[in-house]
């Protein structure tokens, strides 16, 4: 069995503490890897501090920083059948995804910021009269605790990961160790490319010990954070003492409103894409959909028959719609949250439970679920199941959807189906969520920065203002004068 080494200063380390990680398909063991206890996370920390004061990657110049990252990205691109394999084995998603999805993006982020980083970090002049000159200019935070969760690991990594390299930082990586896999398989990738010793450093381990070290240590300057908002509370807590600087993007509870003048075709697709792609365990999971009453019975009517049609398997064979959950935990969690939903009055309009099928009996998964005449003071419709389980209710007026939308703990994200693109300007504006997808969902590019509002975060990811998060402003002020006022001012 292949076995998954840390990565501290440029070294694969192999630790006595070791764990065996699963495929949720079958409960089979598919690797050992690693685990850090404090000596890994202390020696990682302390060479990230070590090669970002030492200068050798902040110091390199921007179009030597952009070539690496480009071999990175290729690196990932050379491998890219074995880590989609990987991933899938790991996470249970179908193969398709990861083949089209998950890896190629990962790529994609790191060609991305090498194209553009010299274009973000060159300094800007500022006019502020006649007698001084004023500068921006952008220098790394430093060093940076990336921690990322189970859904999509490879590629919240890399989002992560491109840009904070992109602007010079040294790293400290921790994936949830429940999908340790891509991150460790990124290693001998980045040691590939050429990134000095400790410039990149990948622990594998718990949240309540590596992740709690990372989050509390002084020699930590940023946080990136992404994963449940009660963790995430957790790590703002934790890193208050030293003030650092942190991005935190949280969980959702995001809405999907379907106007009666959409095309309805697209939008039922679209709808089952939105709460089902990746067993619905997106953040951005359209988990609350809202449907004009007009084509409300139609569209549930469509919704069913084509959720009921979805197919469930090994995430390996391409037959495969929809994997099973990543844990037996998060499987418990989802079947008491629907129990719980049906017994506050909820009726179960398809799935809701196991599937009987014998083939899949093995794994954790869970039938594609849609609820309906949910009261929205419930849990179900206030709180992220993140699972396959979608809530939906009819509304009668664009206002009513409006204010049902946002009426909500999260602002992550939000869907419009409609072809009135007046009326699609109109409610895009209206709602408080940081992305809003009209006539589509799940669009992600590394120009559009990313993130949420209220219990979803703060902070971006990806585009110019996901870049930036990585840097400190500086202003520099040179005096133009020969004798400027602070010269004589005490008159001596
Ligand atoms: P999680 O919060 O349980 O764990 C995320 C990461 O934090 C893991 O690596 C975990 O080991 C680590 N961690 C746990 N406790 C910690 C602690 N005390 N200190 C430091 N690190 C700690 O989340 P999860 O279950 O892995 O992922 C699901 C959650 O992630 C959902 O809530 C989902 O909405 C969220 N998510 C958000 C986004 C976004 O962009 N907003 C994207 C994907 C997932």
């Amino acid at each position: 069995m292949t076995h998954y080494p840390l990565y501290i200063n440029g070294t694969m380390v192999f630790t006595s503490r070791r764990q065996e990680v699963c495929n949720p398909a079958s409960q089979e063991t598919i690797a050992e890897v690693s685990v850090a206890g404090d000596k890994e996370t202390e020696q990682a920390i302390a060479c990230a501090r070590a090669s970002f004061d030492g200068g050798e990657w902040s110091n390199r110049s921007p179009a030597l920083r952009s070539e690496t990252l480009l071999k990175i990205a290729s690196g990932i691109l050379e491998k890219a059948q074995e880590l989609a394999r990987l991933e899938t084995l790991n996470t249970g998603k179908p193969i398709k995804e990861t083949t089209f999805m998950d890896i190629p993006s990962s790529a994609k982020t790191f060609e991305h910021f090498a194209g553009c980083l010299q274009r973000y970090l060159a300094a800007e002049t500022v006019a502020i009269g006649e007698e001084a000159t004023g500068r921006l200019i952008r220098e790394p935070r430093g060093v940076v605790a990336i921690i990322v969760p189970w859904n999509y690991p490879l590629l919240i990594a890399s989002w992560k990961l491109a840009a904070a390299l992109a602007a010079g930082n040294t790293v400290v990586i921790k994936p949830s160790s429940l999908t340790p896999l891509t991150a460790l398989a990124l290693a001998s990738i980045i040691d590939g490319a050429g990134v000095p010793a400790g410039t990149v450093n990948i622990l594998n381990g718990s949240g309540a010990s590596v992740g709690e070290m990372l989050t509390r240590d002084p020699r930590i300057d940023m946080v990136s954070f992404t994963g449940s908002t009660e963790v995430g509370r957790r790590i703002i807590a934790g890193s208050a003492s030293h003030v650092k600087k942190l991005v935190m993007e949280l969980g959702g509870k995001s809405a999907s409103l379907v106007f009666a003048d959409c095309d309805r075709e697209a939008a039922v697709n679209g709808s089952l894409c939105s709460i089902f792609l990746n067993q619905g365990q997106m953040c951005t999971a359209m988990s609350r959909i809202l449907v004009e009453e007009r084509i409300y019975q139609p569209f549930v009517e469509e919704f069913v028959k084509k959720a009921k049609k979805i197919t469930l398997g090994d995430g390996l064979s391409y037959e495969t719609q929809m994997g099973p959950l990543i844990s037996k935990e998060q499987r418990s969690r989802l079947i008491d949250a629907v129990g719980k939903a049906v017994k506050e009055g909820a009726r179960v309009l398809c799935g809701g439970g196991i599937p009987k099928d014998e083939a899949l009996r093995r794994g954790f998964f869970f039938e594609p679920t849609l609820l309906g005449e949910v009261r929205e003071e419930t849990n179900i419709c206030k709180d992220e199941v993140f699972g396959p389980v979608a809530c939906i209710s009819p509304f009668a007026a664009e206002n009513e959807a409006i204010k049902r939308a946002n009426r909500c703990d999260f602002a992550l994200a939000a869907c419009i189906w409609t072809k009135d693109a007046v009326r699609a300007d109109r409610v895009a504006a209206s709602l408080d969520a940081g992305t809003v997808w009209v006539n589509t969902y799940g669009m992600f590019y590394p120009q559009l920065p990313y993130g949420g509002f209220k219990q979803s975060g703060f902070g971006k990811e990806l585009g110019r203002e996901g870049f930036l998060e990585y840097t400190r402003l500086k202003n520099v002020v040179s005096s133009r004068e020969e004798k400027p006022l602070v010269s004589y001012w005490y008159g001596f």
